[in-house]
C-alpha cells in the first residue's frame, strides 16, 4: 500500500458541522502525494469501516483494488493522483442514505479540490459521486454513465473533466475476487474508465519517469 499524507485542510479532523460527525469514529480528509502536482482526482462516496478506522480514504477492499489498478497496474505517477470522497465522514452501517442532510458535500470537498491547482480530471467513482457532480445523471444507467461517452467538462469546479466510473466495490459485490463474469465486466469498465481519464490528461507527463 503506498504511503501519503492527508489534505487535512482547514482542520477538516476537528469538522463537527453535521450528524455524520456524532456516529463515525473521526473525519477522513482526503489524501494525495502532493496536492500541489495532483492532476487526477478519484472521488469515492464516504468513508467504510477501514478507513473510518485508519482516517484515510481508500484502505479498505474497495480502495485495495482501486490502487492496485491506479498504481500497480497502470502505474500512474502517485505525485499526479488525489482520493478522496464526498462524505468526509462514515455514514452509520455505510447507509448512504443517512448522510443525506450532511454539509459535507458542500464544505470540504470543494475545499479539496480548489487546492488542487493542476487538476484536470475528476473520476467520479459510483452513482453517489457521479450524481454529486453531474445531478441530472441521476435516473440513467450505471453502464451508460461509464462507458466512453460519459465524460463532461465541469460547469463547477473550472476546466477540467469528469469521468464517470464504476465504484470498485461494485466489482467486488458482483464477485470479481470469485471469478464472476459480472464482476469481471464491472473491473473492465473501471479500467477503461481510468484509461479515459488519462486520455484527458493531454500534455501532462504522467507516468514516473526512469
Ligand atoms: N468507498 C468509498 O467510496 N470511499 C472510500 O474511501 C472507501 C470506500
Amino acid at each position: 500500500m503506498v504511503d501519503m499524507p492527508s489534505l487535512n485542510i482547514l482542520g477538516h479532523k476537528t469538522c463537527t458541522v453535521c450528524h455524520l460527525r456524532s456516529t463515525c469514529t473521526q473525519v477522513v480528509p482526503g489524501e494525495g502525494a502532493d496536492p500541489s502536482q495532483a492532476s487526477i482526482a478519484f472521488i469515492g462516496e464516504a468513508p467504510g469501516q477501514g478507513e473510518d478506522v485508519q482516517g484515510i480514504p481508500f484502505v479498505g477492499d474497495a480502495g485495495k483494488l482501486l490502487k492496485g489498478i491506479v498504481f500497480d497496474g497502470m502505474g500512474i505517477d502517485l505525485r499526479r493522483c488525489f482520493f478522496s470522497n464526498v462524505y468526509h465522514c462514515r455514514p452509520p452501517g455505510n447507509r448512504i442514505e443517512l448522510a443525506e442532510g450532511s454539509l459535507c458535500p458542500t464544505i470540504w470537498l470543494p475545499a479539496e479540490l480548489k487546492r488542487l491547482p493542476q487538476l484536470k480530471v475528476i473520476v467520479a467513482l459510483g452513482r453517489t459521486a457521479l450524481t454529486y457532480f453531474r445531478p441530472e445523471t441521476a435516473t440513467q444507467p450505471m453502464q451508460r454513465l461509464a462507458s466512453r461517452d460519459s465524460r463532461w467538462p465541469d460547469p463547477m469546479y473550472g476546466p477540467h473533466w469528469v469521468v464517470g466510473a464504476f465504484h470498485p466495490a461494485a466489482a467486488l459485490h458482483a464477485g470479481v475476487n470469485e471469478g464472476e463474469r459480472e464482476g469481471n465486466i464491472i473491473l473492465v469498465s473501471l479500467v477503461g474508465s481510468i484509461q479515459r481519464a488519462l486520455y484527458y490528461l493531454d500534455g501532462v507527463p504522467f507516468y514516473e519517469e526512469d
